[in-house]
């Protein structure tokens, strides 16, 4: 059952095209890896899943909803997917707890008592039970994105999009963070997520892609595709960020 489907997708900013006619189906269950060099267009294939960015051609269908249908779809469709970035995004001026809280009392209409106890257990499950109290700045960076994926797993989304989620990290954090990811993965979540960790890729994704000029150019499993990539591009780009 593919949970999201890209239809001849054309992204442009102005006369840029940034999705350059994609199809592609991703079924329930799969971790899809997206890799490309920068500018290629991974943000953007994401943005469009939840909607964050129109697309000018072709159409995108999210467990069953149009990315092109009226606004109080789209925000049913929103709330499929969660979202992780490269800068967490937290608010700054909450608590770790208030911060995983906040999807489920404002989107959600979940009662306080429940959403606090909600968030304690999804705090539980990164790590971090002992700083629900901190605000972000006063947690590192791994422990930051840490609740950066709980609040968007407190959606109770279908779906999970992460964009370079360990880019901002010093390299001896980002174990943490991946690990996590795993562990979400390892539920059966669907999860779409751009990076350049290729033990990542090899280890916990089920499919990579290989974005290149706002087209994908490679698709395939990602040990084949590492061990053996296809195409000179790949070949080059894998050299880059090996
Ligand atoms: P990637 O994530 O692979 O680095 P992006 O999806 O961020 O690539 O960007 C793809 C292209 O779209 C780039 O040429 C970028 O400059 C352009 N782009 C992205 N966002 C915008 C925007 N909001 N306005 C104009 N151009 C944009
Ligand atoms: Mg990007």
């Amino acid at each position: 059952m593919s949970i999201v489907e890209f239809k001849n997708v054309t992204k442009r900013f102005g006369d840029n095209t940034v999705l350059d006619g994609i199809s592609l189906q991703i079924d329930t269950g799969e971790v899809v890896v997206v890799v490309g060099p920068s500018g290629s267009g991974k943000s953007t294939l994401l943005r469009c899943i939840n909607a964050l960015e129109t697309i000018q051609g072709g159409d995108i269908i999210v467990n069953g909803l149009s990315v092109r249908s009226k606004p109080a779809q789209v925000r049913l469709l929103r709330r499929e997917a969660g979202m992780v970035f490269q800068q967490f995004n937290l608010f700054p001026q909450l608590t770790a707890l208030e911060n995983v809280m906040f999807g489920p009392l404002h989107t959600r209409g979940t009662s306080r008592a429940q959403a606090r106890e909600q968030a304690r257990a999804l705090l539980a499950r990164v790590g971090l039970a002992e700083r629900e109290n901190h605000y972000p700045g006063q947690l590192s960076g791994g422990q930051q994105q840490r609740v950066a994926i709980a609040r968007a797993l407190a959606i109770k989304p279908k779906l999970m999009l992460f964009d370079e989620p360990t880019s901002a990290l010093d390299p001896e954090l980002r174990h943490e963070v991946l690990k996590v990811m795993q562990d979400v993965a390892e539920t059966g979540m669907t999860m779409v997520v751009v990076t350049h960790e290729m033990e990542f890729a090899r280890k916990v994704g089920s499919r990579l892609l290989f974005m290149d000029g706002g087209r994908i150019a490679a698709d395939g499993n990602p040990g084949q595709l590492l061990s053996q990539p296809p195409s000179q591009r790949l070949k080059d780009f894998l050299r880059h960020v090996a």
